[in-house]
């Protein structure tokens, strides 16, 4: 297992003990040492976060702390190496068959055809205890626009769909205004396999005019059988306020709704107010702080 311990990682750092007196489960937060990075202009590498847990006694204090009761953990990524999130799928497998229960997987994958041998690495590790998910982020390259795919991505792609589809797992995807991971080149991945794969968009489409777009298709992706999963993790206030406020007056998607702390990217305490504080009923707030996570990676 890659893994560096530097003073600055690792929940080392006091943190704020929070008691929000409500369950809470996050199917979305981020686990592995990342190397310090000279991001954009910057003259030397900094960190720009700075607690992802590196073991299970650290991920379970940090869930303790914040009065999470069950997570989905992830490799920690962001720099630009393709190897990175690769090496800390074993410590995903690792907390989640030491987490006691309260802890499950998803392991890092990638449509990238230089990460083939990777990918099949990572597919020995499916069965592992706790495994329920896949994630991929198009941030290190590549597109979800199945359109735009030559032969070799598609046929990795595929693969990836598949191993998904016998398990049952959903595929976590980062979505982001703009770019590659702009929602509009999701819709067609959603077209061509979102009937048979679970498709988890994170960060619920990214910024205004991805919340605004998945808001508009949201009733028809529904009930056109698509199975779209959403985290309001870096979601502009107004979107989930909207989506919630819809799915409370008509019910549907009403288990695709889910929480997502993202931490250590994002925070959270204001991840958790940004559903708390929406005027919807506390039926549906239980089922996006805790039920549908249980339903969908805890059962
Ligand atoms: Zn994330």
């Amino acid at each position: 297992m890659n893994r560096q311990k530097q003073p600055e990682a690792g929940g080392k750092k006091p943190m704020n003990k929070v008691n929000f007196g409500r369950k809470v489960s996050s199917v979305h937060s981020h686990v592995g040492y990342l190397e310090p990075w000279p991001f954009y202009e910057a003259a030397e590498p900094i960190s720009p976060m700075d607690r992802a847990p590196q073991t299970t006694e650290e991920l379970l204090a940090f869930m303790d702390c914040k009065g999470i009761e069950k997570s989905l953990v992830m490799p920690n990524y962001g720099v630009p190496k393709q190897e990175q999130p690769f090496s800390h799928n074993q410590l995903v497998v690792k907390m989640a068959k030491e987490g006691g229960g309260r802890v499950a997987g998803a392991l890092w994958v990638s449509g990238l055809s230089q990460n083939k041998q990777r990918n099949e690495e990572a597919f020995t590790l499916l069965d592992e205890p706790g495994i329920r998910a896949l994630k991929m982020s198009y941030l290190l390259g590549g597109t979800p626009n199945p359109k735009k795919w030559d032969q070799e991505t598609t046929v990795l792609h595929e693969r990836i769909f598949a191993e998904a589809r016998e398990r049952n797992f959903p595929i976590h995807f980062h979505t982001g205004s703009g770019g590659s991971s702009d929602i509009t080149e999701y819709f067609e991945l959603i077209k061509r396999y979102g009937k048979e794969n679970k498709i988890h968009l994170v960060h619920m489409g990214g910024g205004t005019s991805g919340h605004i777009r998945l808001i508009t298709h949201w009733q028809e992706l529904m009930e056109g059988g698509y199975q779209i999963y959403v985290d309001s993790s870096w979601a502009i206030g107004f979107g989930p306020r909207r989506l919630l406020q819809e799915i409370d007056k008509t019910g549907i998607g009403v288990d695709r709704f889910l929480f997502g702390c993202d931490e250590p990217w994002s925070d959270f305490e204001s991840e958790f107010w940004k559903i708390q504080g929406v005027a919807v009923s506390d039926e549906i707030k239980e089922r996006v702080f805790w039920l549908n996570a249980e339903e969908q990676y805890f059962h």
